[in-house]
């Protein structure tokens, strides 16, 4: 049976915009000492805007973008959406080919054929890292300087084309974070990102510290590290790929506009996206464990 100050405490961070999956999350949530974070869609609004596209031949660019946002089409990924999007915004006309085994490998990117032609599109690893990099140099080097995400798309044994999507940071991230290191609590930002957008996003949070080019399963060996060291460990994401590591977490927390996987795999939803809520949450639960 449930005790009234446990009820009590999870109807009232209820009004507060955080649901309590159960009591034992309300206990659980006190005890916390660190928080890692998801990036994309978590830390930021999760909506990338293409800013920069460039191409490898000075013709066909519209056939090649058609192409790749015709494959992106069948990925739920943000990026894969905003692509959509771009070509979208162009006015260009649907793809009469038709996109044949697409592949998606999950922290990496999509693969299918067109045409006959091998098609993939994704991040560096993905794409062959010293392809990718010397087309990057030949192009516009500062690019994962500015923050922004890279997306490479290779055609057979060429990359052919390279986009730079921007997200945006959540206007209550720096504060969130400030709000959890003040009270002493550590945080970490996890992503699949590259190494130097990882490193402007977390610091423009304020956040501890950072681990990028991290694969879904990589965040849940971090997530229990971070366990052996921490003890009481919280995990926010809102991706399907981060249902795992929600799931490591002593207390996994959903963004309230996540995917359906990370909502109902998590122990805790911020229904409004909110991420200061999390230290009012704990707020209410130190308080009930007093009382009990
Ligand atoms: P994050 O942790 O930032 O949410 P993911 O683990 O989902 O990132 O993906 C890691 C990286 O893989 C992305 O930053 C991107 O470069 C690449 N990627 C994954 N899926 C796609 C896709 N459908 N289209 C383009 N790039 C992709
Ligand atoms: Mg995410």
């Amino acid at each position: 049976s449930i005790m009234p100050a446990t009820l009590s405490a999870i109807s009232s961070s209820a009004k507060n915009g955080v649901l309590f999956k159960g009591g034992v999350h309300v206990e659980n949530l006190s005890h916390i000492k660190a928080v890692a974070f998801d990036k994309t869609g978590t830390l930021t609004n999760g909506k990338p805007v293409v800013t920069e596209a460039f191409y490898k031949e000075k013709d066909n660019q519209n056939q090649t973008l058609k192409i790749v946002a015709a494959i992106e089409k069948y990925s739920t990924h943000p990026l894969a959406q905003s692509i959509v999007q771009f070509t979208k915004e162009k006015g260009l006309d649907e793809l009469a080919s038709e996109v044949l085994d697409m592949t998606t490998i999950s922290g990496n990117g999509i693969s299918a054929v067109v045409d006959g032609d091998h098609w993939k599109i994704g991040k560096a690893d993905f794409v062959g890292k010293e392809d990718a990099m010397s087309f990057l140099h030949g192009v516009a080097n500062n690019l994962a300087n500015e923050g922004k995400t890279i997306v490479f798309a290779k055609k057979n044994n060429e990359i052919t084309a390279v986009f730079a999507l921007k997200d945006t940071i959540r206007k209550d991230a720096k504060n969130a974070i400030a709000l959890l290191k003040k009270h002493g609590i550590t945080t970490v930002m996890l992503t699949g990102d590259n190494e130097l957008t990882a490193k402007i996003i977390a610091k423009e949070a304020g956040i501890d510290s950072y681990i990028a080019n991290c694969l879904p399963e990589e965040k849940v060996t971090h997530v229990k590290q971070l366990r052996e060291k921490y003890k009481n460990v919280s995990m926010v994401g809102d991706g399907i790929n981060d249902a795992p590591a929600l799931a490591s977490a002593n207390v996994g927390i959903a963004m309230g506009e996540g995917t359906d996987v990370a909502m109902e795999t998590a122990d805790v939803v911020l229904m409004k996206n909110d991420l200061t809520k999390i230290t009012e949450a704990m707020a209410i639960s130190t308080k009930m464990n007093k009382i009990i």
